[in-house]
């Protein structure tokens, strides 16, 4: 098979199409001219196309967005609502508290409404536009390190039509090796690349472990005479119902253009209840007087759903090794006291086009002279960002009203809380047994009234994000010890996986002799990756599959 390998050149790879690749190439390439270098820049997008697996809230702070293109309305980047007006609620069961001041780290003054899908493509337009050699549905699936040492040379692509059994296809066509002076790691959360250069050259060694969060997220049309349409609040955040207190997580409902609004549901992955399924608080957040009232009539276009790396300042990676820099989610940038992450990934990007600029100028690629990024981040507002939020995540998985004593400590302490770095509560793959199971339910709605249109099962939703897999090919959702599975998992938690997967990849059946088996739809993957941090057992991996294979979202 590697005698037919081709091999491709470049002097820098980004593996990944987000913010944070793609303004890093665009910033790359704008620098290379104003000092009239030429250089081969090529960008891998494991999506169908540009944005087609791009998911976010998305309120973005356009301050990376300026530097990077100044012009940017003129320029014609999408944007769904130019301003931001906050609300900011407490959910009961059936009732809502607004509260009366919003922290002034959720103002959203001056940020705009977007989708993220959308802007990826505006981005990626422009990166072509500039030279970049833009390739989507080739999924990275191995990290290419020199023969003698543990210096990244490149990311191997995907072999392509490989059948379910590991046989060549007809149509087989083997994965190229695309070989790079510097490879920009910027796969988002949980990136799979990114866990096995972690591992190998330890960069989360002496880091507090990850954090993340799910969310799910649709684009609903609603009706002209909805109020929302009408009102001046553009932006609502919510928390407590259905997660009560000692759950992390919340709701958020934004404006969109042409009477649609964003509306999407986050949930902490340190939960505890093995029986809660965030597919279904994202259905009881949806049916809850607040929102059913603005939504009333309308009709879901899009759904989907996706991680977000928490876990800020204490979690972040080390930043840059010999011949690779990681940037964005997938070095756990997002400022999550802010809800954003967009603008800090977009940064991380332009600052890693700057140190690379310089290591090609002095064509020495080492992480000695790549450290110029972290050099360069630790002296930006990413950090002073990230730093003033440093405890917040910990502050907020506390349990009970506890949490708002903690949450006020760290901020009116500029960050540093009760004590510093705080530690975290529990980590993702925490989950009561369920004899020991003490932590609150998140219950069904009595009346699921599940209509196929505004409230959706967890198949129709995924219909309508366009997801689809080549289906004869290896299974991607590797279980490395399948025993456990209907013995120490149901037992324990009653395979949580068939409910924290919000697209029924996992499903309990029952065979004739009555005993279960957990059989797996590998076609349904919307990528999120929430199985792989959320199993207790940690007995799944989620590894790439074919190239192109997964969510289309347009609108998200
Ligand atoms: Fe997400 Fe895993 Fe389910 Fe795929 S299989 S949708 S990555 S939880």
């Amino acid at each position: 098979m590697d005698e037919t390998r081709e091999a491709l050149e470049f002097d820098v790879l980004f593996v990944g199409g987000g913010p944070a690749n793609l303004a890093g190439a665009i910033h790359l390439l704008n620098l290379a001219r104003q000092k009239e270098m030429a250089i081969e820049v090529c960008l891998i997008e494991k999506a169908e196309t540009i944005g087609a697996h791009s998911l976010s809230g998305a309120i973005l702070d356009p301050v990376a967005l300026q530097e990077l293109v100044p012009d940017y309305s003129a320029k014609g980047c999408p944007i769904e609502e130019s301003e931001c007006r906050d609300e900011f609620y407490y959910l009961t069961r059936t009732g809502q508290f607004r509260v009366p001041f919003t922290p002034s780290y959720m103002h959203n003054d001056g940020c705009h409404i977007i989708s993220l899908s959308k802007f990826c493509v505006w981005l990626g337009e422009m990166a072509e536009e500039l030279g970049v050699n833009v390739f989507p549905g080739f999924a990275g699936t191995d990290v290419l390190y020199e023969s003698d040492g543990n210096r990244i040379i490149g990311v191997r692509t995907g072999d392509k039509g490989i059948d379910k059994d590991g046989h060549k296809r007809s149509n087989f066509e083997p994965g190229v090796d695309l070989m790079a002076k510097t490879t920009v790691f910027g796969e988002g959360p949980k990136g799979s690349l990114l866990r096995e250069v972690g591992k190998k050259l330890g960069l989360f060694e002496g880091k507090m472990p990850q954090v993340f969060e799910t969310a799910v997220k649709e684009v609903i049309e609603i009706p002209q005479s909805s109020s929302f349409n009408s009102s001046a609040t553009t932006v609502l955040h919510s928390f407590g119902y259905p997660l009560g207190l000692d759950t992390k997580g919340g709701g958020f409902l934004y404006k969109m253009k042409d009477n649609r609004v964003a509306l999407g549901f986050v949930v902490g992955l340190e939960y505890e209840d093995p029986l809660l399924e965030p597919y279904q608080a994202f259905l009881n957040f949806k049916k809850h007087p607040l929102i059913a009232d603005i939504i009333k009539g309308g009709k879901v276009l899009q759904q989907g759903a996706k991680t977000l790396s928490a876990g800020g300042f204490y979690t972040m990676p080390r930043l840059a090794v010999d011949g690779a820099v990681f940037v964005g989610d997938s070095a756990s940038m997002l400022n999550i006291q802010r809800l954003k992450g967009v603008h800090t990934a977009m940064k991380s990007g332009m600052l890693a086009a700057e140190a690379i600029l310089a290591a090609l100028e002095k064509d020495d690629f080492s992480s000695a002279t790549l450290a110029i990024y972290e050099q360069k981040v630790s002296g930006s507002w990413i950090k002073k960002e990230l730093y003033a939020a440093r405890n917040f995540s910990q502050a907020l998985s506390k349990k009970g009203f506890g949490k708002f004593i903690t949450i006020g400590a760290q901020y009116l302490s500029g960050g540093r809380g009760p004590v510093d770095p705080m530690p975290i509560e529990a980590d993702c793959t925490a989950l009561k047994t369920l004899v020991s199971r003490t932590a609150s339910r998140v219950e069904s709605p009595e009346n699921q009234d599940l209509d196929g249109k505004l409230y959706l099962d967890k198949l129709t939703g995924l219909y309508l994000s366009g997801t689809t897999h080549e289906e004869n090919q290896p299974c991607h959702l590797k279980i490395p010890n399948p025993d456990i599975c209907m013995t120490e998992c149901y037992e324990k938690f009653r395979s949580p996986c068939t409910r924290f997967c919000p697209a029924q990849v996992y499903e309990l059946e029952e065979e004739a002799d009555g005993s279960r088996r957990l059989k797996l739809n590998p076609s349904n993957c919307l990528h999120c990756k929430t199985c792989e941090i959320k199993d207790p057992l940690e007995n799944i991996i989620w590894t790439c599959p074919e190239g192109g294979g997964g969510p289309k979202y347009s609108i998200l």
